[in-house]
C-alpha cells in the first residue's frame, strides 16, 4: 500500500512536532513549507550579539504531556535544563516575587491590597456579587473568580495592554480556559488561601535548553529531517487547492518561483484565517468575512545589547501598569543559567500593539527609547551603555477572544472541516491561546488520527478536540 503524501504548512512546534512522528512511524511521506528562513515559529530563537534569545519569555512548562516531554528530553539530552522560575510583579508600584513567596503576602503588598483581597474572599464565600451567564465576560468572570481587587489592580490593566480591548469586550472564554491553574491571577488566589504554589508538583520550576528555546523546533526539525521528512524553509504557501471539497494539492513560492505539490492530507498550522484565504476555490464572501472578524493580536519585541554581565537576578519582571506600555521584560542569560558572553547582557522587552497602529511603524531607535523609558518609569533604570537596540515583530502573537468570536471561528471550522483532507490545528491553526507543549501535543494527536490505510480518523480527532478545549495556558 503506497503512503500518503502529507504536506505541512508552517515549521513552528505543532508542524514539526507532527513532521516528525509522521516520519519517524514511516505513516506518509511528507513534505513541510515554511515561509521563514528558519524554524521555531514563534517559539524559535534568534542571535542577538552572539546570544541565543527568544521571541519573548519562552519556558516548556511541567505540566507538559508525559510522551511529549520524554520525546523533547530524549532529543535534547542534559541540554534540557530543570530550572528554578524567579521572577517578579510590579503592583502599584511595589515588587513581589512571582511564583508567589508568602512573605510576599506579609511584607510586599499594600495592607489596602490585602485588605481588597481579604474582603473579596469573604463576599466570594457568601455569594455576593453572582451573575447569571447573559452577563458574563471577560471583566465578569474574573472579578468573580479573583475579586475586584486582584482584577482592578492587576489582570484587567495588563488584559488592555495584551489585546488592547476593555476586559468587558472579551470573551468569558478569556478568563475561564485561558487564565490558567499557573497563571498569575490564580496564583494570587491560592496564596492568599494559604495554599503556597511550591506545594503544587512542578509548580515554580520550568525547562528550558540551553542554547534557547528554539532548540526544542530545531531537534524536531533535524530528526524529522533525519527521519526522512522533506523541509523546505523560505517557502511561502500561496494556495491550497482543492476540487469537489477533496484536497489536491499546494502551491507556493520558492527561491523565486511558484512551484506546487500535490497531497493526499494537507495539514496545516498557519493562521486560520490567512488559511480560509488560501483556499481555492475561494470560500463564499460570508466565510471570509468571518475570517476577517477573527483578530490577532501583535507584538514587538525589543533587544537591548548592555555593556554589563547582568542587568538583574530576575528572568522576567511583569509590568501590568498601563503607563508602562512593555507587559514583560526577560534576559535570557538567567533562563540558561549565565549562557552567553561574559560581559554583555541582552534584555528582550514585549510590546504588545496592532500591526496597523503606529507603534508597529516606530524605528528601532525610538523602541529602544520607549524601553528605556519604561524601565526608568518602572524603577529599574537602564544605566550601563546601550550597545545595540534589535527588534522583530510577531504578526500573529495572541489569539484575540472578542466577544462573540465564537460564532466566526466556528463557520471556519465548519468550512475546513467540510474538505477531504484538510486539517488544521497548533496555536494559530485552532485559534487557541495555547503552549508550546499544547501545539506539540495537538501534533501528536493528530498523527495517532490516522489509520494503516492512511486515512484520517475525524471521529477519534473530534474526541481530541475535547481534549484540546481543557487546555489552559501558563503564563
Ligand atoms: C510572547 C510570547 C510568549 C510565549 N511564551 C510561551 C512560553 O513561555 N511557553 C510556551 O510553551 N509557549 C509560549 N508561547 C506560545 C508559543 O510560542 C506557541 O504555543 C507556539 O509557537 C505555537 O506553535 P505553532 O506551531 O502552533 O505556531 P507558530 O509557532 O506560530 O508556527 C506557525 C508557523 O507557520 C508559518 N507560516 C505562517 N504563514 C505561512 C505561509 N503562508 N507559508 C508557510 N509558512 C507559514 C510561520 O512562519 C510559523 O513558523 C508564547 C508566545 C508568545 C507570542
Amino acid at each position: 500500500m503506497p503512503k500518503p503524501q502529507i504536506v505541512i504548512l508552517g515549521a513552528g512546534p505543532a508542524g514539526l512536532g507532527a513532521a516528525y512522528q509522521l516520519a519517524r512511524h514511516k505513516f506518509a511521506d511528507v513534505v513541510v513549507l515554511e515561509r521563514n528562513p528558519m524554524v521555531g515559529g514563534n517559539a524559535g530563537s534568534h542571535l542577538v550579539a552572539g546570544m541565543p534569545v527568544d521571541f519573548g519569555s519562552h519556558r516548556l512548562h511541567p505540566s507538559c504531556d508525559p510522551e511529549v516531554l520524554a520525546d523533547i528530553r530524549e532529543l535534547l539530552g542534559d541540554d534540557l535544563m530543570d530550572r528554578p522560575r524567579h521572577g517578579r510583579i510590579r503592583l502599584q508600584g511595589r515588587w513581589i516575587h512571582f511564583p508567589l513567596k508568602p512573605a510576599d503576602l506579609a511584607f510586599h503588598l499594600s495592607p489596602s491590597f490585602s485588605l481588597g483581597v481579604l474582603q473579596d474572599t469573604a463576599k466570594k464565600l457568601v455569594g455576593y456579587g453572582k451573575r447569571t451567564s447573559e452577563e458574563q465576560n471577560f471583566a465578569t468572570v474574573l472579578s468573580g473568580g479573583l475579586g475586584e481587587t486582584i482584577t482592578r489592580e492587576f489582570y484587567f490593566p495588563y488584559a488592555r495592554k495584551i489585546w488592547g480591548l476593555d476586559p468587558e469586550e472579551l470573551s468569558p472564554v478569556q478568563g475561564k480556559r485561558r487564565v490558567g491553574a499557573n497563571s498569575i491571577a490564580k496564583m494570587f488566589r491560592k496564596a492568599l488561601s494559604g495554599i503556597s504554589a511550591k506545594k503544587n508538583t512542578g509548580k515554580g520550576r520550568f525547562y528550558y535548553p540551553r542554547f534557547g528555546f528554539g532548540a526544542i523546533a530545531e531537534a524536531y526539525h533535524y530528526a524529522a529531517r533525519r527521519a526522512g521528512a522533506q523541509v523546505l524553509l523560505g517557502a511561502d504557501v500561496q494556495a491550497v487547492d482543492t476540487c469537489d471539497a477533496q484536497i489536491m494539492g499546494v502551491r507556493y513560492m520558492y527561491q523565486g518561483q511558484e512551484r506546487s505539490v500535490p497531497a493526499d492530507h494537507v495539514w496545516s498550522t498557519i493562521p486560520l484565517t490567512v488559511l480560509t484565504n488560501l483556499l481555492l476555490p475561494r470560500p463564499p464572501r460570508h466565510l471570509l468575512d468571518a475570517a476577517r472578524s477573527l483578530e490577532f493580536r501583535s507584538m514587538i519585541l525589543i533587544y537591548a545589547v548592555l555593556a554589563q554581565p547582568r542587568f538583574s537576578e530576575y528572568d522576567a519582571h511583569y509590568f501590568s501598569e498601563e503607563f508602562i506600555p512593555i507587559t514583560r521584560l526577560s534576559e535570557p542569560k538567567n533562563y540558561c543559567g549565565g549562557y552567553g558572553p561574559r560581559n554583555r547582557t541582552v534584555l528582550c522587552a514585549e510590546l504588545p500593539c496592532s500591526s496597523d497602529d503606529a507603534v508597529w511603524k516606530m524605528t528601532d531607535e525610538s523602541l529602544g527609547e520607549l524601553l528605556k523609558d519604561s524601565l526608568a518609569k518602572a524603577g529599574i533604570p537602564i544605566q550601563a551603555p546601550v550597545q545595540q537596540i534589535v527588534t522583530r515583530r510577531l504578526r500573529y502573537a495572541y489569539p484575540i477572544y472578542r466577544k462573540c468570536y465564537e460564532e466566526p471561528f466556528r463557520e471556519l471550522d465548519r468550512l475546513i472541516g467540510g474538505v477531504g483532507g484538510l486539517l488544521t490545528f497548533g496555536r494559530q491553526g485552532l485559534f487557541a491561546h495555547d503552549n508550546t507543549h499544547h501545539a506539540l501535543y495537538m501534533a501528536y494527536s493528530a498523527v495517532k488520527c490516522l489509520d494503516a490505510d492512511g486515512r484520517f480518523d475525524l471521529c477519534k480527532w473530534q474526541a481530541f478536540r475535547q481534549i484540546f478545549e481543557t487546555h489552559v495556558v501558563e503564563d
